[in-house]
């Protein structure tokens, strides 16, 4: 048996009926890491301690007969922006290089409760801000499908390992398109799910009004297991909602006849690449063929997704990134004579280019002369994107659209041209805005063989349509490959 190439339920199962064990899973994982991730470079810190401690536990579950949780005995990795007690986490940013968080944040302590083995912390953009990971205050990360090529980002390290087999699944989190992705461009599932949803209690705040944290996997189904075990109200983060958690993998396998699915216009115009275009056309067919109704509609105001993401995102940021001083995280630079001085001279050090360009973007936007005509004018523009998806939901299950314009570019090619690099984007940005679930799914390969992605949107508090009409697709595109 190969241990590294396990979906979450067998990977269980086999720990379960003492076919392998726990330990003998993550050995595995970080052999292959070993291996591989020096080329990927997908890990920022391995926490074998933990990994092995938990390890243990479910070991010892098993041999005393018990049924193992959901999770159990799956190694899992963390995007490094989610807080992990005693283990390094550096938001992929210089400034918290050394810092050690003294709790965890409540998806990994959920995670760890469902019987989850935590390998360690996954690379990512800088504070998540970027689209290819090259944003990193370390190393980038490459995509496992094609190392000349960005895995995508913020979390291509979460992706990366994934598809590299190197986790079986991965935390990460999304505020304008971070799951959905870097999952589309290595070639995996990636969830990003409902505002609300999964508690951010932990997660080192970008712009806290978008960022969702979510889940990776290799199928539909170990997202959804995923899901279930981070989703639900959390009393440490009062925005997640209590909503009722449905039983998410019960309605993977459910079928999608009769079903209406959503198609709309404004994100198949002139630009999209020809393969993502041919791409999602065929896995939209599918869904045809599986029974859906295939509804053509319009979200009018997608064109102005992009700006206004940029202004609400960088506003949030500037503010969430003021803590950063020198005085309560991290590095501190014992250059200045002053209090100001070194404070100015801890930040200067201790961020990247692209954190700088967005703090002044964000503080500018709020500014006192410039709030209304920006940030205001933003969160205005924000309230008819999500007027668009009512109405197209009070007509659609679902939508579905490409996740990105093109596969997954070569590293360099946009990095030193940060307006394409936000237009990477375009798909992804306004289901955060709007803070509804989507998932983007692997539907086929394009000419040169990178995969591409098929995103599928729903309503408010509906992940488990999402899930269920991903998995019919998925399943109807693994038969047309076979
Ligand atoms: N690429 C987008 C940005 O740079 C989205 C990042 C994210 O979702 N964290 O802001």
């Amino acid at each position: 048996m190969d241990l590294t190439s396990l979906t979450i339920d067998a990977a269980r199962s086999s720990v379960q009926e003492r076919k392998t064990t726990a330990l003998a899973l993550t050995e595995a994982h970080y052999a292959r890491i070993k291996q591989e991730d020096g080329q990927i470079g997908a890990f920022l810190t391995l926490s074998k301690e933990r990994a092995l401690e938990q390890a243990d536990r479910i070991d010892r579950m098993a041999a005393e007969g018990k049924t193992l949780p959901p999770l159990g005995g799956v190694p899992v990795g963390i995007k490094d922006v989610m807080s992990t007690r005693g283990v390094r986490t550096t938001a992929g940013s210089k400034i918290l290089e050394k810092y050690i968080p003294p709790y965890d944040c409540t998806a990994v302590g959920r995670m760890e409760e469902a019987g989850a083995v935590v390998l360690g912390k996954m690379n990512c953009d800088e504070f998540a801000m970027g689209s290819s990971n090259e944003n990193s205050g370390f190393y980038p990360v490459h995509n496992p499908r094609d190392p000349s090529r960005v895995p995508g980002g913020s979390s291509g390290g979460s992706a990366a390992v994934v598809a590299a087999g190197t986790a079986v699944a991965s935390i990460g989190s999304d505020t304008g398109g971070s799951i959905r992705q870097p999952a589309a461009f290595c070639g995996v599932v990636g969830l990003m799910p409902t505002y609300g949803r999964c508690s951010r209690y932990g997660l080192i705040a970008f712009a806290s009004s978008l960022d969702h944290p979510g889940p990776f996997g290799k199928t539909v189904k170990d997202t959804a297991l995923m899901l279930q075990a981070m989703a639900g109200r959390d009393p440490l983060d009062s925005t997640t909602a209590d909503v009722p958690v449905p039983n998410y993998s019960e309605q993977v396998g459910e079928e999608i006849a009769g079903m209406k699915i959503g198609v709309p216009l404004e994100y198949f115009e002139d630009g999209l690449d020809p393969d993502v275009r041919a791409g999602v056309e065929f896995g939209i067919q599918e869904l045809a063929n599986a029974g859906a109704e295939i509804v053509p509609l319009s979200l009018p105001h997608t064109g102005y997704a992009i700006p206004t993401y940029y202004v609400i995102a960088t506003a949030e940021a500037s503010s969430n990134l003021a803590r950063y001083d020198g005085v309560r995280y991290g590095l501190r630079s014992s250059e200045g004579k002053t209090l100001s001085e070194m404070y100015r001279r801890t930040r200067d050090a201790g961020f990247g280019a692209e954190v700088k360009r967005r703090i002044m973007l964000g503080t500018y936007v709020l500014s006192a002369g410039y709030y209304d005509a920006y940030y205001l004018k933003a969160q205005r523009v924000r309230s008819l994107l999500a007027r668009d998806f009512d109405e197209a939901f009070a007509k659609v299950d679902v939508i579905v659209t490409p996740t990105t314009p093109t596969p997954a570019f070569k590293l360099g090619e946009k990095a030193d041209d940060p307006l394409a690099m936000y237009l990477a984007d375009i798909f992804t940005v306004t289901a955060d805005l709007v803070g509804i679930p989507g998932i983007s799914i692997p539907c086929c390969e394009s000419k040169e063989g990178l995969p591409i992605g098929m995103q599928i949107l729903g309503k408010h508090f509906d992940e488990a349509t999402v899930l269920r009409v991903a998995h019919v697709a998925e399943h109807a595109l693994a038969s047309r490959a076979e």
